[in-house]
């Protein structure tokens, strides 16, 4: 076993590297409410799997928490449907961006992975099942205070109305599955149940505990609150390394080495599997859409304590 790495001084030391660059990339603004948020934000977050906390920067204020909720989400399904949601939604990494249509005609309407945004939209279809929208979405928020431990966690309603108000591609996304039949709920439905947990507000340390249950196969060892089977949580880490930043999926693997998702309001949360959840946050984005320091500040804390899915 490698030597325990010495986490107060690594977590400092990135922030301190990076603070020159705090700015850097381009801040989303295709949802106005985000293109509001002040670039130079840095925040890190490290929960250990004894419930060490190591914190730097703005790691306490909350942000949006995006495409992050898309991993949450399916957590969320597999409890709730098994693994019968594979009909409706594939586990191949896309080589497209978020919001691609194109695959989906080739495909007959079912999306390549639960992480981009057709497969998170069928994702959010089965979270209504047996639920009106506003049930569905008091279910979600019930479920992440659950995973996080933590009970102020709202969803922030002006970026779930901004999003409303400009998502004509997922609109568009989500009608041409319904047209497959992949979609079981009113289109309007669904989208108002995905907007709301996109807009989910939370902080890195909130993120950093909601995702422990992943870093210790499924079982949260803080609260001792069991969320999935091992098996499970290993395979949502799978889909997490595979899909979790879109196109710059592989290149994440190849630097970071962590299973991670991403969301377009900068926020990244990575599994160290044994070790750590870890959840970073830098509102500018690379030309992948993922966060440009956020990824550079994970292949840093990868590297420096030793972590990684494929060896020391
Ligand atoms: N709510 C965003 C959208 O649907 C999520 C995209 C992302 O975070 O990557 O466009």
């Amino acid at each position: 076993m490698p030597p325990k790495p010495d986490l107060k001084s690594i977590v400092a030391g990135i922030h301190a590297d990076l603070a020159p660059r705090f700015g850097e990339g381009k801040v989303a603004d295709y949802i106005p409410q985000l293109a509001r948020v002040d670039p130079r934000r840095f925040g890190l977050a490290v929960v250990t799997l004894e419930g060490e906390t190591f914190l730097a920067g703005d790691a306490e204020l909350p942000f949006s928490i995006q495409s992050i909720s898309k991993a949450l989400m399916l957590t969320l399904a597999l409890g709730r449907h098994g693994e019968t949601i594979w009909k409706r939604v594939g586990r191949e990494p896309s080589g497209s961006a978020f919001n691609s249509i194109v695959q989906l005609e080739a495909e007959s309407g079912i999306p390549r992975n639960p992480f981009i945004n057709a497969g998170a939209i069928v994702v959010t279809d089965t979270l209504l099942a047996g639920h009106t929208p506003r049930e569905a979405i008091a279910e979600i928020v019930r479920f992440v205070r659950f995973l996080a431990d933590e009970e102020g966690i709202v969803t922030d309603k002006a970026v779930a109305r901004s999003e409303e108000a400009t998502g004509d591609r997922n609109r568009a996304l989500a009608h041409f599955m319904h047209s497959f039949g992949t979609l079981k709920h009113p289109v309007d439905h669904v989208l108002g149940v995905y907007f709301h947990h996109c807009a989910l507000a939370m902080s890195c340390r909130q993120l950093a505990k909601a995702g422990l249950f992943l870093a210790n196969n499924g079982r949260n060892p803080v609260t001792g609150h069991s969320v999935i089977s091992s098996a499970r949580a290993r395979r949502i880490n799978a889909l997490m390394l595979t899909c979790g930043h879109y196109d710059g999926s592989g290149d994440f693997a190849y630097r970071v080495g962590l299973p991670g998702k991403s969301g377009v309001g900068g926020g990244i949360l990575a599994i160290a599997p044994g070790h750590a959840s870890i959840a970073v946050w830098s509102p500018g984005l690379d030309a992948t859409g993922n966060s440009l320091l956020g990824s550079i500040a994970l292949e840093m804390l990868a590297n420096r304590a030793g972590w990684s899915v494929f060896g020391h």
